[in-house]
């Protein structure tokens, strides 16, 4: 988004090493991610109101210094300075440590305004910051930021100041000009100005709006102009017949739902058409997505094309490689590579799959990427919303492929967004789960019975089931009372550490610890494992039959479906234990339905309206500041421009090309 000539973030003036280190800690690595570190929330500072104060508030006065300060020496490297204030009608003592050096800008009768706590008794307030000024009529809105340790909000505040000082005019606007005319927004550059030090709430409001639409713009171009490729009668036809389907669906163990055999028929057409398929299949944890895809992948291969099926982790990998051979081991020559594939194994997968010796590949996002050469790939499977990028599909052409690609994902979108967001997919849904599920039991309990909860546990541990423990946390925040892992961890060593095996994993963890983990999980050496929400994908352990989420309310209802899909995937009987004090009433409808669709629709409902203030992002996709659900209307609007303006532009322009290439989203 920058010129070629960018700065790099150390070039910023006050950016050391120490603070560079601290900056990436906040994932801030360029600077253009430095200026769009946007705020999570505002604070508005406002005069106190003294006769109608709480206990302990913080309180915002300003006035004039009544006495020269004092600086008291407490000891090295502490210091404390008094003096008194006058407001336009009280007068307080101030109290302020370690800021002696503002003495000399100090004198009396200076204005400033001052914020802190106040102490009624002694009448003092214990300020945590004294700025030069007054308060204005107006309410002072100040950004505030995420933090990390050793950096404080007014030092994040600064650097982007000053980077945006530094970087003059050279911010890229990806808005085309008649489009900023028609709306009349302000510049990128004045945007980002407003967003990072308000003048007033209208204002704050525009560069918002202004900077969501240049977001949402940027992403429905990318959707749009995919659609507008996948147009194109650029793929592989084929002539699989109905026949072909229906001998493979017999030697299946079970027998197919209609929703799968409906969604097969359409995969079907799919491939026979010389239109590129692009189809997004959703459908529930355990409804039988996966099963569809080997399916699919069977017919490529009968029409003498190899397929690859991409998943997220390498556990995923392994499982559906085990699947798949159970079903096509005497049919098809199946591999499966990873990043832990030994490299004499590597070797020979990739000699296989030039000649073409190997028909179906199961691994990671290395399937499509540098030293893979495929002799003719037709298909590629993807699970769990891993979408390609436009970077990914021109990868692939440069090898001079294009094959058809179906995504699979058990994250149910409402509808009216999946237009818009997988506007460029034709979407098919299973609804039906198959006959003889076992449905998941439901059970709301509050903190106060955690008892009960351990007794339930206990009860499956003693039948040598397994458990999933879930918080929202890894480690301890004391600014809120949030459970974490960490502290999940030694509360589950206390209660069953001596006779079961416990373990964590969270997002945090290098990939390979976390695979490791959860590989000794389902092979059953763990009991207890504890977790954020990273086992959300995929895994499939039938021997886990309850799942125990903590502080259940900090999650969508979505997200706890998805959760309680880990669980009742084979024959026993299973649990999911939702513990929170608040907010049941929503947490009650997870009792009373498993339509992962409803519960998306809920959700959106229920989660739908956010105000200006206050509300921090739920990070619905990997948006920094448009939230799909919140800017729902500018995602319409955007969409509708985004194409008109794709429509009449040419790709040479090279702005467009960077839009396309520089930033694309996988997510
Ligand atoms: P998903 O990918 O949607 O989570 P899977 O395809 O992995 O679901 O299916 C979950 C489990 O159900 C697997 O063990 C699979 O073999 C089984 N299964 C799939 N379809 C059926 C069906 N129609 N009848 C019975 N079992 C099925
Ligand atoms: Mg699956």
């Amino acid at each position: 988004m920058l010129g070629s000539d960018a700065m790099e973030l150390k070039d910023v003036k006050g950016i050391g090493t120490k603070s560079l280190a601290l900056l990436n800690k906040l994932n801030i690595q360029t600077v253009l991610d430095l200026i769009t570190y946007y705020p999570v929330r505002y604070d508005i500072l406002t005069r106190s109101d003294f006769d109608h104060l709480d206990e302990d508030m913080k309180v915002i006065v300003d006035g004039k210094v009544e006495s020269i300060p004092l600086v008291i020496r407490i000891k090295t490297g502490l210091n404390k300075m008094n003096f008194r204030l006058a407001t336009s009608d009280r007068i307080f003592g101030v109290s302020i440590f370690n800021r002696a050096f503002l003495k000399q800008h100090l004198g009396i009768g200076t204005s400033v305004i001052v914020i802190g706590k106040y102490d009624k008794v002694k009448n003092v307030i214990t300020a945590s910051d004294i700025k030069l000024g007054e308060l204005s009529t107006t309410p002072k809105i100040e950004p505030v930021y995420h933090l990390t340790s050793g950096l404080t909000n007014k030092n994040i505040s600064t650097y982007i100041n000053m980077a945006m000082l530094q970087i003059g005019k050279n911010v890229v606007d990806y808005i085309p000009d008649y489009l900023t005319e028609k709306y009349n927004f302000p510049s990128k550059k004045m945007a980002l100005n407003i967003i990072h030090n308000p003048s007033s709430i209208e204002k704050l409001k525009e560069a918002k709006i202004r900077l969501k639409y240049e977001e949402l713009f940027e992403f429905m171009f990318k959707i749009n102009y995919l659609k507008k490729e996948n147009k194109k009668a650029n793929g592989i036809k084929r002539k699989i017949l109905k026949k072909d389907l229906e001998s493979i669906v017999k030697i299946l163990p079970f027998k197919l739902t209609n929703d799968q055999k409906n969604v097969l028929e359409e995969i079907r057409q799919d491939l026979n058409s010389e239109k590129r398929m692009n189809r997004l299949l959703q459908g529930d944890v355990g409804s039988g997505k996966t099963v569809v895809s080997i399916i699919a992948m069977y017919l490529n291969y009968l029409s003498g094309y190899q397929s690859a099926l991409m998943v997220p982790t390498e556990i995923l990998a392994n499982q559906h490689f085990q699947n798949i051979t159970n079903l096509l081991k005497d049919l098809v020559k199946v591999e499966l590579l990873t990043g832990s594939t030994p490299k004499k194994e590597k070797t020979r997968i990739y000699e296989g799959l030039q000649s073409g010796e190997i028909g179906i590949i199961v691994g990671t996002h290395a399937l499509i990427q540098s030293d893979v050469c495929y002799k003719n790939l037709g298909l590629v499977v993807t699970d769990e919303q891993h979408r390609f990028g436009v970077n990914q599909r021109e990868n692939l052409k440069n090898k001079g492929l294009s094959p058809d690609v179906l995504y699979m994902s058990a994250t149910p979108i409402p509808r009216t967004y999946a237009l818009t967001i997988y506007g460029d997919m034709d979407v098919s849904v299973i609804k039906e789960l198959p006959k003889g599920r076992q449905e998941v039991e439901t059970i709301l309990k509050k903190t106060s019975e955690i008892k009960d909860v351990l007794e339930l546990m206990y009860k499956e541990l003693k039948a040598n089931h397994q458990i999933y423990v879930i918080a929202p946390l890894i480690e301890d925040n004391d600014s809120n009372n949030l459970t974490s892992v960490n502290e999940l961890k030694n509360k589950m060593n206390d209660a069953f550490g001596k006779k079961y095996k416990i373990d964590i994993v969270h997002g945090k963890m290098a990939s390979a610890s976390k695979d490791e983990i959860m590989t000794r999980f389902s092979q059953g050496e763990i009991d207890i494992l504890i977790s954020t929400t990273v086992i959300e994908v995929g895994i499939d352990v039938k021997n886990a039959s309850q799942i125990v989420i903590f502080d259940a309310n900090r999650f969508g209802l979505s997200t706890l479906h998805q959760l309680r899909g880990r669980v009742g995937r084979g024959t026993i009987k299973s649990s999911c234990i939702l513990i929170s004090d608040q907010d049941t009433k929503r947490l009650e409808i997870l009792k009373t339905t498993t339509d992962g669709f409803k519960l998306s629709e809920e959700d959106f409902k229920l989660r739908g309206s956010g105000d200006l203030f206050g509300t921090k992002q739920s990070g619905d996709m990997t948006f920094k500041i448009a939230n799909i659900r919140e800017d729902y209307k500018i995602l319409l609007q955007a969409n509708k421009d985004s194409l008109e303006f794709l429509n009449k532009a040419s790709l040479n322009n090279l702005k467009l090309r960077d839009l396309l290439i520089n930033k694309v989203k996988q997510g």
